[in-house]
């Protein structure tokens, strides 16, 4: 009787399989901020390295970088009091504030190891510091919970099983068969990228409401800020911003339940968190009246 053994492409694509989860297990690391256990595909020193390395293309990306105003210094400082008040102080980053000057897209990002980017599409949009603290505070939140690792580390795995799944079902008698596979696995692996960034969305929330409120902020003002992204959409152009990030509806009602439970009534909200209008206004409104960014006088 002749034993049946498997074919060999599946072989070869369960070896790959296991190499690949095998590996994403071997990544294990624990956050030096959060304590969480991860699974991430760089160390600290590699997050710094490639955040610095990347952040000329995405500023070249977006028109370059608003360096001739007192707006960028501003931004830079807030960012930085958000990090040395928070648990954020004790993360191994070195954390840059950079203020885009694109006028169109709305958006704030964060590269690994503490590079953050804020559009000036967006930033003439807030009208308070504690709007400007609920988007660095939610980007600080990405980079100390390392979620650009996480996301590479599983993209790794992602690709590995996409590839195991193309060698495994492999028939030479039957290329339409290998064709409609390859898409299934690359569909899946699609799919599970998106689920992992909704969730990192909301956990970036949650560190940017804890930050905002270590640097004394008012934590009313993410709400506002969900608002405003709201409303940005209003006109049928989505923002980039909300395109990446999930339904501010729903973010809005998590806020406001959040900000309940932390200071239930009476008393609330504690008398000496701030929204910082007035300095908003003076700091970047101001300026954003005029030509932006500011001409040189001529004497
Ligand atoms: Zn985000």
């Amino acid at each position: 009787m002749r034993s049946r053994s498997l074919p060999i492409p599946l072989l070869i694509g369960l070896v790959i399989a296991l190499v690949g989860g095998v590996r994403y297990c071997g990544q294990t690391q624990r956050n030096p901020v959060t304590g969480e256990l991860q699974r991430v595909a760089l160390s600290p020193k590699q997050e710094v390295a490639l955040g610095l390395h990347s952040a000329p293309m995405m500023i070249a990306r977006h028109g370059g970088e608003l360096r001739d105003s007192q707006i960028a210094p501003y931004v830079e400082s807030v960012g930085q009091r958000l990090v040395q008040k928070s648990l954020a102080n004790k993360s191994p980053y070195r954390f840059q504030f950079h203020v885009l000057a694109d006028k169109r897209t709305i958006n704030a990002f964060a590269l690994p190891g503490g590079q953050i980017f804020i559009t000036q599409a967006l930033l003439v949009k807030l009208r308070s510091e504690a709007q400007l603290a609920g988007v660095l505070g939610h980007e600080i939140g990405h980079v100390i919970a390392r979620h650009g690792a996480q996301h590479l580390a599983k993209q790794q795995l992602g690709q590995l099983l996409v590839t195991a799944v193309q060698v495994g079902s492999y028939d030479s008698r039957d290329p339409h068969r290998n064709r409609n596979a390859a898409l299934l696995a690359q569909a899946a692996n699609q799919m599970i990228s998106l689920r992992y960034g909704r969730q990192d969305e909301l956990e970036a929330d949650d560190y940017g409401f804890r930050i905002a409120l270590d640097g004394g902020y008012d934590p009313h003002g993410i709400v506002e800020l969900m608002q405003v992204l709201d409303e940005a959409s209003a006109g049928g152009r989505v923002p980039e911003f909300l395109s990446t990030h999930p339904n501010p509806g729903n973010r809005r009602a998590l806020l406001l339940e959040r900000i309940q439970q932390t200071f239930p009534s009476p008393p609330g909200l504690p008398s000496h968190l701030r929204s910082g209008q007035p300095e908003f206004a003076a700091h970047v409104l101001a300026p954003a009246l005029d030509p932006w960014p500011p001409q040189k006088r001529t004497q």
